[in-house]
């Protein structure tokens, strides 16, 4: 019998909100049933050859085999700001204002730690990327919600912020394109936000990982974008979804030396660093982010994307419509939950959705559509749906 107890703040986590999900799911499987899971934003495609090439090459190399730089190699950091530069128009010192990342998941759950003491306030979005909350939660913060509603374009209402809890808050969370909803955001919300964390002093986190997962044109932006960003925020940018390389782990964080440099700190303490060959290939990648190769991957997304949505409307399925992200939003179409529904969902046709109470409980009312499958199993996924609501 263990005699040891968990710390409180694990102790006080949330139920984990998929649990319900994995359960229904391994029941179906055990069943015998055909899951087709558009639960997980895993990029099915494999990454691009070149990139596999490049780490290749550099895991062969011994001076790759030993610990990392803590901040990331020079020219990791170097081909980021590269990036920052050509595609935002963003200068960074690639020596000061850049930090490579374990994958941008590990940026943001570190951030907190950097800037918030027990009582700090985080504003979060909600639904949201769940680790803002936990990553806030574990340093004894206080998460105070930005619901993302539809008639609001699913950004947050600045204005509806109590004014004291703008005052407490040292951190605001934004994330466009947006998980889970796909929402894009416009640079007038932007300019708004940027205005808003500078009048309260608030470190604005803008967290963009889908920053490349966009088609037919549409280019996301960078908060840097913005006038006046540079004095309060700091951007998480991931490889992850632009050059499908979840499973690689790497990333980076920039901004202001200030705030790279406060969340390096926790990271020298707690992590040693990429492994170099996977930051070389990580070169390899953002140097050629702009190749017709990587830019083919996002517009297979923005097919399927495309497809699912015609889907949806046949099914009288409302959702928002997109022109980023493999996410689709959608309204629960009877009169259940979010999780009961999904469960009900995966129990008879053994189709994965993700519930959107997963995200926050203001994503009560809707479910979110993962497009990490091929055309064919997507459309024999909606079929059965289909065929379950009639
Ligand atoms: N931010 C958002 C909104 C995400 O959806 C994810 C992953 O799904 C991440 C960050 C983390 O990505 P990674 O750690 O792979 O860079």
């Amino acid at each position: 019998m263990p005699r040891i107890e968990l710390a409180d703040r694990i102790r006080n986590l949330p139920p984990y909100p998929f649990a319900a999900i994995d359960q229904a799911r391994a029941k179906a499987k055990a069943e015998g049933k055909d899951i087709i899971s558009l639960g997980i934003g895993d990029p099915d495609l494999p990454t691009p050859a070149f990139i596999v090439e490049a780490a290749r090459e550099a895991a062969l190399d011994p001076r790759t085999h030993r610990y990392p730089d803590y901040t990331g190699r020079l020219d990791y950091r170097e081909a980021a700001a590269r990036y920052m530069k050509k595609r935002f128009g963003a200068a960074f010192d690639a020596a000061t204002e850049v930090l490579a990342l374990i994958g941008s998941k590990e940026g943001i759950a570190h951030i907190p730690l950097a800037y918030i003491n027990p009582g700090d306030v985080a504003l979060v979005p909600n639904p949201g990327y769940p680790v803002y909350a936990v990553a806030t939660n574990f340093c004894g913060g206080i998460v105070h919600d930005m619901p993302l509603r539809a008639e609001h374009n699913f950004t947050p209402d600045l204005a509806a912020i109590p004014t004291e809890w703008a005052r407490r808050s040292k951190l605001m969370f934004l994330n466009y394109p947006n998980n889970p909803t796909g929402a894009v955001v416009s640079a007038d919300f932007l300019r708004q936000a940027v205005a808003f964390c500078r009048e309260f002093d608030i470190l604005l986190v803008y967290d963009n990982a889908y920053s490349e997962l966009a088609f037919e044109g549409y280019r996301p932006m960078s908060i840097f974008e913005i006038e006046g960003a540079r004095d309060i925020a700091i951007e998480m940018h991931s490889l992850s979804k632009s050059f499908n390389m979840t499973g690689w782990r790497i990333g980076w964080a920039c901004g202001d030396a200030a705030y790279v440099g406060g969340l390096g700190q926790v990271k020298t303490n707690v992590d040693s660093g990429a492994f170099d060959a996977i930051q070389i290939a990580g070169i390899a990648a953002l140097d050629r982010h702009d190749d017709p190769v990587v830019r083919a991957n996002y517009e297979i997304y923005g097919h399927r994307r495309r497809a699912c949505e015609a889907r949806l409307r046949e099914m009288g399925i409302e959702f928002l419509k997109s022109p980023a992200t493999f996410y689709v939003w959608c309204r629960v179409p009877t009169d259940e939950t979010s999780a009961a529904f999904v469960s009900r969902v995966l129990e008879t046709t053994g189709v994965v959705f993700t519930p959107g109470t997963a995200f926050g409980r203001a994503g009560e009312g809707w479910f979110r559509i993962a497009l990490t499958v091929d055309e064919a199993r997507m459309t024999e996924a909606l079929a059965r749906v289909e065929r379950l609501l009639v």
